[in-house]
Formats: C-alpha cells, structure tokens, sequence
C-alpha cells in the first residue's frame, strides 16, 4: 500500500505545509528584510502549477493544513488561481500569512477562493511608527485590509505581531485592546535570528513571551487554554472575551517537540525547520519529472529523514541562519 503519511526520525507527524509563494513583498519590516533586498530572478521561482503538484503530492501524504506565505502572498500575479486551486482539495485548514495591505481589494475574492483563515500581521497601531517598521507600509491601508477580512467572513482572522523592545513594546496593552474590540485573535512573536538586518540588534531587542504575557496580565488576567490551532502558537483566553492571545515563543519555550510542519521556499527548497539549513531541492525534481508525481513524491517521503530534532537560536548577535524570513516563508 502507498504511504500516506510523513513521519520524522523522531516519530513526529508531519501534516502542515507552509508554501511561500513569493520573496518579494510590497514591505521591508526591519526585522525581516534589509532595506535594499535582491530578489530571486523569474527562472528560480517556481510557477504557480509547479506550487500546485507540491501542494497536491503533500496532499496526497496526509497535509491537513496549508499556509501560503511570502514575501508577501497578494503581490504574486494571479495568485487567486493558486487559491482556488488549493482550496479545492478538501483541506481541514487553508489559510494565509499577509501583510493585508492588498485585502481591501482581494479578501472577498480569497474567501470565495476556499481560503478559510488569515493571519494579518500588524505591529503597530501609530501610522508613524507603523511606517518606521514597516518602511514602507501604511496603517490605514491595513486595518482597512482587517475590516475587508471580517465582512468577507472568513472563519479564522489572526493578527501577528512582532514584538520590540523599544520598539513596540509599549503598544502590547493597545493591541489586545484592539483585538478584543475587533474580535479577531492576537498573537505575540519572539523575534527570530533569521538574516543579517542593519536596523537593530536583535539580542538587544528580544522581548520574550512571559514579559508580554506580564504586560497583558497588568489589564487582564490571562488562562492557559489547551487549545491549538496546529501551529507553534500557545494560548491564552482572558474571561470576558471570546479572543485568543497566542505566544511564539521560538527563544524562550522552544516548540520543536510538537514540531509538525514544513516549509517550501519559492524556489523549491523544502526547510525540514526554520532554524536549521537542512533542505531538499524539489524544484530540480520537479524539473526533472514533469509528467510523473512519483519521483517528488520519493523526495518529500525521504527529506523526512532530515528534520532535524530541534532549533538552537541563540541572541548572543551570532547570525546562525543567513536567509531571511521573506525567503523562508514566515
Ligand atoms: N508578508 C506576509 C506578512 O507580513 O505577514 C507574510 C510573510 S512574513 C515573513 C510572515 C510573518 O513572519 C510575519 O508575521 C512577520 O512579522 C514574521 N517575521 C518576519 N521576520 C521575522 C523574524 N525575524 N522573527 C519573527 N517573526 C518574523
């Protein structure tokens, strides 16, 4: 019988796949990108069918759950036909990781795409600041990006934010504020060591989880709640809320036990994990066979055997991962 699910060397069930579908992005955060980025040439990028056979081959191993992601997912052309693509196949979840600076104009379209959930990212509620970060962005763009996600009534709305010592930490009170008045859930995300930026120093700026949770505990008193929504993520429920407050805790409460996912980056490297560099090349596989699945089927099974047990980040300045997160696919 053909195998139909992919398992690790340390008996994880690997069900969720991240699929960057693009390195470029309509925003340079700070702590994602630096501020002259080079881009991948066309020919290195793979077409959005070849995303598609991707996509449908880890269907067909057991995925549960999709995520496209970037760079920024809404700046790829036609990216909508992917969508529908993928939200054909009958997925638990589908969901995307955005910037939502295109979703005044595209979250209805999305929605009647099949894509069931968002994750908006949004560090800031000061257009100011919201520029600083960003570099490019604009506030009022984004929360016009949310209102859109809400009527087009997607089922799951996320914001993320990235949270900075002097940077944004401040706003943590503001942003639950708004979360809990939008009723969309939040979460908090330790910053990664993923590229070199210029901007700041990351060991510098870390703030981690408990501190957050500290900040937030000042207004609302906040539950451990079992619940997961099949990512990194742990959560908390506050009693006179139905909203979610998450924690990514990548530094300080490492989440490789639970480990269950995947990453592809546009050009085809299958990541085992976010803070290792062990990869396999499926673009040359999928190249190479264009008309048999089975081959990259062979590949994905086997890449299993490289997931590594765990990520060591450390925040002493040490640049251990050289791509930055618009490559990996956050
Ligand atoms: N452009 C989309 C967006 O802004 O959400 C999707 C891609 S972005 C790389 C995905 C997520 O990764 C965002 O929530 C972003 O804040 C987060 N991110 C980027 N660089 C990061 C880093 N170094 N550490 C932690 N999170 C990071």
């Amino acid at each position: 019988m053909p195998q139909t699910t992919l398992t690790d060397r340390f008996g994880r069930t690997v069900n969720y796949v991240r699929l960057s579908v693009t390195d470029r992005c309509d925003f340079r955060c700070v702590y994602c990108m630096a501020e002259e980025m080079t881009f991948l040439p066309r020919q290195q990028v793979l077409t959005l069918e070849e995303i598609a056979r991707v996509a449908r081959t880890f269907v067909s191993l057991g995925t549960e759950k999709i995520r496209l992601t970037g760079g920024e997912p809404l700046v790829r052309k036609d990216i909508l036909e992917l969508v529908k693509e993928i939200g054909s196949y009958g997925l638990r979840d589908f969901a995307m990781t955005t910037n939502g600076s295109q979703l005044p104009t595209m979250a209805e379209s999305l929605r009647r795409a099949g894509l069931n959930r968002l994750n908006i990212s949004l560090d800031s509620l000061d257009p100011d600041k919201f520029h600083r970060i960003t570099r490019t962005g604009r506030l009022s763009q984004v929360l016009d990006g949310i209102e859109a996600a809400k009527d087009a009534g997607f089922q799951g709305i996320k914001l993320n934010t990235v949270v900075m010592k002097g940077g944004n930490d401040q706003e943590v009170p503001e942003l639950v504020e708004f979360a809990r008045e939008k009723k969309v859930d939040i979460t908090f995300i330790e910053e990664m060591p993923l590229g070199e930026i210029s901007d700041h120093d990351r060991g510098l700026v870390l703030c981690t989880s408990d501190e957050v949770r500290g900040i937030i505990g000042q207004r609302h008193e906040l539950t451990p709640t079992p619940e997961d929504s099949g990512g990194p993520a742990r959560y908390y429920r506050m009693a006179d809320s139905d909203i979610r407050v998450g924690f990514i805790s990548p530094h300080s409460h490492n989440f490789c036990a639970t480990c269950n996912r995947v990453r592809m980056t546009v050009e085809g490297r299958l990541l085992l994990c976010l803070g290792n560099e062990h990869s396999v090349d499926l673009r040359h596989v999928l190249r190479a066979h264009p008309e048999s699945d089975a081959p990259l089927r062979e590949a994905i099974i086997s890449a299993m055997d490289l997931k590594p047990e765990r990520h060591h980040f450390s925040t002493d300045g040490d640049v251990q991962i050289l791509r930055f997160m618009n490559m990996t696919g956050g």
